[in-house]
C-alpha cells in the first residue's frame, strides 16, 4: 500500500517531467539557462553553507516531516523556469543534500519521494500561475497578487499533503498528530516561498542583485534555526556535548529507525578511571579542564554523525548507527588509547602550568539488536559491561554479554 503509493508519486512526476519537456519549445531552454544556473548554484551554496544545522536537525526530527529553505530557489524556479529545467534544479538540489546532509545514510527512495512530491507541487503551482498569465511575473495588480498566493499556496499544499500521508501511512503506531510536524516548520515554508518570489523578481530584472538574497538566505537560516536547535540539543555547556536527555532522545529514535532498516546502533558508556585523583591532585578547574580535553578526543575519534553526549560527571556516552559489533569494538578501542594519549596543559591550583597524561578510561559496549532490542536494557548492558572493565583492571573495553 505504501510501496503503490510511493512509487505512483515517482511515475506521476516522470511522466509531468517527460510531458513537459516534450511541450517546451527549444527557446525556452535557451533563454533561462542563466536563471537556471544562478538557481542551482544558490542552493547548492545555501546548502553547503547550511549543512552541518541540517544534519542536526534532520536526526532531531524523525517521523515528522523536514521543513528545509530550499523552497527559496524551487518556488523562484517555478515562477521563471520551464518545469524540465525546474526538474533539474529539484534533482541538484536533492541529490546534493543526499550527498552531504544524509551522507548517503537516508534510504534513497524516501528521498527519491520526497523530491517526486516537490516535482508534482511545482508542475500545479504552475499550473495555477498559467491560468492567470503566460508570463505571471509580469502581471502587477490585485491579479498578480492573487496568481503568486495561489502558486504559492498550491505549491505549498500539495507538498505537505503528499509527505504527511506517507509519513501517516509508514509509521502506524505513531500518533498522526506527529506527522503533522510542527507549525513553526510551516512557517519556514511559508517565509521560504515568499523570499522565493522576491528572488525570482529580482533575477528577471536585477540579476546582478541576487547575491543580496543569497546573504539573506544564509543570515535568516543560521540566525532563526541555529538557536532552534542549540535550544532543543541543550548542548552541556562544561564540554560543548549534548546532554544526557538529548542524548537519550537521539539514541531512542536511532533505534527506532535501525530496527525500520534491519540495521544496528552501537553504544559506549565510558569513565575515565581514578579521576578523583586528577581532581584532588591539580584541582577542579583542572579537571574541568581534562574534561573538555576528553571531550574533544571524543568528537575527533567518530564520525560526523555519531553523537558523543556527556552522561554526567566524568562519564561519557557514544551512539555509533550502522555499525556491527566488531566495529563498535574497534572504535572503543580507538577511544581508549586515543584518551591514553593525550597530554593536556593545565594550571594547577597554585598556579604552576602543568602537563596531564597517561589518563585512561574504562569503556562498556553494546549494540542493538545484538544485546538487546530496547534503549534500557541496551543501556544497563552497556553499564554492567563498564562495571566489568573496571573490576578487571579499568583501563579497558568490555562488551556486553549476548542474551
Ligand atoms: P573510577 O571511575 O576509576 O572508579 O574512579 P573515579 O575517581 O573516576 O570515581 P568516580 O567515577 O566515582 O568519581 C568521579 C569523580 O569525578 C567525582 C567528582 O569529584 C569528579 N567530577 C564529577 N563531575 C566533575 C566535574 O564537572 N568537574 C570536575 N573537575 N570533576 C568532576
Ligand atoms: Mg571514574
Ligand atoms: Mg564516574
Amino acid at each position: 500500500m505504501v510501496l503503490a503509493y510511493v512509487v505512483t508519486a515517482d511515475v506521476l512526476a516522470s511522466l509531468v517531467t517527460l510531458a513537459t519537456a516534450w511541450r517546451t519549445p527549444a527557446e525556452a531552454f535557451a533563454s533561462s539557462w542563466p536563471l537556471f544556473l544562478l538557481l542551482a548554484g544558490g542552493a547548492v551554496l545555501h546548502l553547503e553553507a547550511a549543512q552541518g544545522i541540517e544534519r542536526i536537525r534532520e536526526i532531531s526530527r524523525e517521523g515528522s516531516p523536514h521543513a528545509h529553505m530550499q523552497s527559496v530557489w524551487l518556488f523562484a524556479g517555478v515562477l521563471v523556469l520551464p518545469m524540465p529545467l525546474l526538474v533539474a534544479l529539484i534533482a541538484i538540489s536533492y541529490l546534493h543534500a543526499w550527498l552531504r546532509v544524509y551522507k548517503r545514510r537516508a534510504v534513497l527512495f524516501r528521498k527519491v519521494f520526497s523530491a517526486a512530491t516537490v516535482v508534482l507541487a511545482c508542475a500545479a503551482a504552475q499550473l495555477v500561475l498559467r491560468f492567470f498569465s503566460n508570463r505571471p511575473l509580469d502581471v502587477d495588480g490585485p491579479i498578480g497578487l492573487i496568481a503568486l498566493a495561489g502558486a504559492g499556496a498550491v505549491y505549498w499544499l500539495v507538498n505537505y499533503a503528499l509527505v504527511v500521508a506517507a509519513i501517516v501511512m509508514t509509521n502506524r503506531d505513531q500518533p498522526a498528530r506527529a506527522a503533522l510536524g510542527n507549525a513553526s516548520d510551516q512557517l519556514i515554508i511559508l517565509a521560504s516561498i515568499g523570499l522565493g518570489s522576491v528572488l525570482a523578481i529580482m533575477m528577471t530584472s536585477r540579476p546582478w542583485l541576487t547575491p543580496m538574497l543569497l546573504l539573506t538566505v544564509l543570515a535568516l537560516h543560521m540566525g532563526l534555526l541555529l538557536p532552534q536547535f542549540r535550544v532543543a540539543a541543550r548542548t552541556d555547556s562544561k564540554t560543548g556535548l549534548v546532554d544526557a536527555t538529548f542524548w537519550h532522545d537521539v539514541a531512542g529514535r536511532e533505534i527506532e529507525r535501525a530496527r525500520r532498516l534491519l540495521s544496528t546502533v552501537g553504544i559506549l558508556i565510558l569513565d575515565l578511571d581514578h579521576f578523583k585523583l586528577i581532581n584532588d591532585q591539580y584541582g577542579h578547574l583542572a579537571g574541568d579542564r581534562v574534561l573538555r580535553a576528553v571531550a574533544d578526543a571524543l568528537k575527533h575519534s567518530v564520525r560526523s554523525y555519531d553523537l558523543v553526549g556527556r552522561f554526567g560527571g566524568e562519564e561519557f556516552a557514544v551512539l555509533l548507527p550502522g555499525v556491527s559489533t566488531d566495529e563498535v569494538r574497534a572504535t572503543a578501542e580507538r577511544i581508549r588509547l586515543e584518551i591514553a594519549s593525550l597530554h593536556i596543559a593545565v594550571v594547577d591550583r597554585l598556579g604552576e602550568d602543568r602537563v596531564i597524561s597517561g589518563l585512561t578510561a574504562s569503556v562498556g559496549a553494546a549494540v542493538f539488536p545484538d544485546t538487546d532490542t530496547a534503549l534500557s536494557p541496551l543501556l544497563l548492558a552497556a553499564d554492567e559491561a563498564l562495571y566489568q572493565a573496571k573490576s578487571n583492571g579499568r583501563d579497558r573495553v568490555a562488551t556486553a554479554q549476548v542474551h
